[in-house]
């Protein structure tokens, strides 16, 4: 039972980040943390007020709003309670990482709080996190082998959130896993994508060491349905597996085919990010692209766009502007368009935004402008308005913005077909990803799909939760039942 009158005692909040003049300096995890020693700033106590906040509501909006499902009112209680190691519990019943959505999922579940109604959630994220990152201090979380070996064999294509998931619910129903990945590390855009300043790459690595110890294999450097010598071709992935998950994710950004594109200094947001991330590790001092002492334009206001933001300031930029085609979101939802419990669409500002910067909403990019030399030297922009649902230039608001970096941030349009897709001779939707039926089976028996290469372009949340659900699917196929949790059908959408 929940302290009744929790949300009355206490206020919501959350830990300070560190201050941005420091953290800028270096490539660490934006928040204080235990980890860092500096837990008087947000002591557990004051965790536990923040759960107790939680009303145990007879109808969870939380719980429906949250893709894994995760059994939120639960371990908020056993929070409060100061239950940490049976919060974990519940917690990795429904979740195999709550660390990674601790630390960067959207939430959700937050935006369909029943507090949301005077928007002032639960600090559910928070809480998540303080769970996890308790349990690994505590060494709550050992590595869980299975009783029993099925003797099959199951190859995972592709380590992101979906592939360490479905791994990891398939080794401990007794399969024998490897995960190929084609980057030198395992986590796919865990590893490098999302910056150290939103989560350090230890906090991953952590995870995969108890992955190793429960017996899943990793391999590295080889690309399925690759050209390379040392690939793997798909007819040797399926003599070798009884079954596949594929899980590559949606990698093809998509680009801005505006006059002057050829011009040096343009880049999709992936090329850039990988370097950033390097350099965060120490790997590389000098980036092959490095915004250091440059003029940096992003185009797209979204989390990839974020992530630009904050890796450009850390490495020194002159100057940073952020532009987006729609309009600015309003501070407060619009209760007629978008009200509670669907998730709010408001003005965010990330970490990386309060680190300085400028966002232009209502722009679009004309052309880019370059130098003699076929250098990049400015973008032209204008504003547009909407008529009819379609984006119109208002005459007379061309304007230059210097810019010797471009990163194209603005979205991605689906899987890669060349080489994996073509060789498994696997169907792709309209949409541009693997096609799926109610079992996550893709057109050919036997080879399952989960996260961003079947849904498109996504969330960690929902990467996890197509995991844990395709692992249940090709268990059942390779053993004809299987007690694995399924969170999500292949169509399931977020509250609307
Ligand atoms: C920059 C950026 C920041 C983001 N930030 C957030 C965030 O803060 N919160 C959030 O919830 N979501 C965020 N997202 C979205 C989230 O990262 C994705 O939805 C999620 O990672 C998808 O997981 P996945 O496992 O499907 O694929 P991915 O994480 O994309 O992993 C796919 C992996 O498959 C590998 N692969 C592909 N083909 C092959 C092959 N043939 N052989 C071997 N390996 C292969 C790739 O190299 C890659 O490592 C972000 C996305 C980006 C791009
Ligand atoms: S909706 Fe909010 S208050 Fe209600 S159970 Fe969930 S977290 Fe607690």
């Amino acid at each position: 039972m929940a302290d009744s009158t929790g949300f009355l005692k206490y206020e919501r909040e959350l830990p300070p980040r560190r201050p941005v003049d420091i953290r800028i300096l270096d490539w660490k995890d934006v928040y204080l943390s235990r980890a860092n020693g500096e837990d008087a700033v947000f002591p557990v106590e004051a965790v536990r007020k923040q759960a107790a906040r939680c009303m145990d509501c007879g109808i969870p909006f939380c719980h429906h709003a949250c893709p894994v499902a995760n059994l939120i009112p639960e371990w908020n209680d056993l929070a409060r309670r100061d239950d940490w190691h049976d919060a974990i519990e519940r917690l990795h019943s429904t979740n195999n990482f709550p660390e990674f959505t601790g630390k960067l999922c959207p939430a959700p579940c937050e935006g369909s709080c029943v507090l949301n109604l005077q928007e002032s959630p639960v600090t559910i994220k928070q809480i998540e996190w303080e769970i996890i990152d308790r349990a690994f201090e505590e060494g709550w979380v050992q590595p869980q082998t299975p009783a029993q070996r099925s003797g099959k064999k199951v190859a995972v294509i592709g380590s992101g959130p979906a592939g360490l998931a479905a791994a990891q619910q398939l080794t401990r129903a007794g399969h024998d896993v490897t995960v190929y990945e084609r980057a030198d590390r395992i986590g796919g855009l865990l590893r490098y994508g999302i910056p150290e300043f939103k989560m350090e790459k230890a906090v991953l690595d952590r995870r995969l060491d108890q992955m190793r110890a429960e017996g899943t294999r990793f391999v590295t450097g080889v690309e399925v349905g690759g050209s390379k010598d040392d690939d793997l071709s798909a007819e040797q992935l399926r003599a070798e597996y009884d079954a596949v998950v594929l899980s590559g994710g949606a990698t093809i950004g998509r680009d801005l085919l505006a006059p002057g594109r050829e011009l040096k200094g343009i880049h999709l947001a992936m090329e850039y990010l990988p370097f950033g991330n390097r350099q965060a590790l120490g790997e590389l001092d000098d980036p092959p692209i490095n915004a250091r002492g440059k003029h940096v334009v992003i185009i797209g206001g979204g989390d990839t766009g974020a992530d630009c933001l904050g890796t450009a300031h850390r490495q020194g930029a002159a100057s940073v502007t952020q532009l987006e085609i729609m309009p600015a979101p309003p501070d407060r939802r619009d209760p007629a368009g978008n009200p509670w419990p669907t998730y709010p669409m408001i003005m965010r500002v990330s970490s990386a935004h309060e680190e300085g910067g400028e966002r232009l909403y209502s722009v679009n990019t004309e052309r880019f402008l370059g130098d003699d030399a076929g250098n990049l030297r400015a973008l032209l922009l204008h504003e547009v308005e909407r008529v009819d649902g379609r984006f119109q230039k208002i005459e007379g608001t061309e304007r230059e913005v210097p810019a010797d970096l471009v990163f194209l941030a603005m979205g991605f349009t689906g899987a890669q077909r060349e080489g994996l897709i073509d060789a498994l001779g696997v169907e792709v939707d309209g949409r541009g990803n693997v096609a799926r039926d109610a079992q996550f089976m893709s057109t050919v028996p036997g080879v399952f799909v989960a996260g961003d290469m079947g849904r498109g372009q996504s969330l960690i949340v929902w990467a996890i939760a197509e995991g844990r659900a395709a692992a249940a699917a090709a268990d059942t196929w390779l053993t004809g039942e299987s007690a694995l949790p399924r969170p999500v059908t292949p169509t399931a959408v977020a509250l609307r």
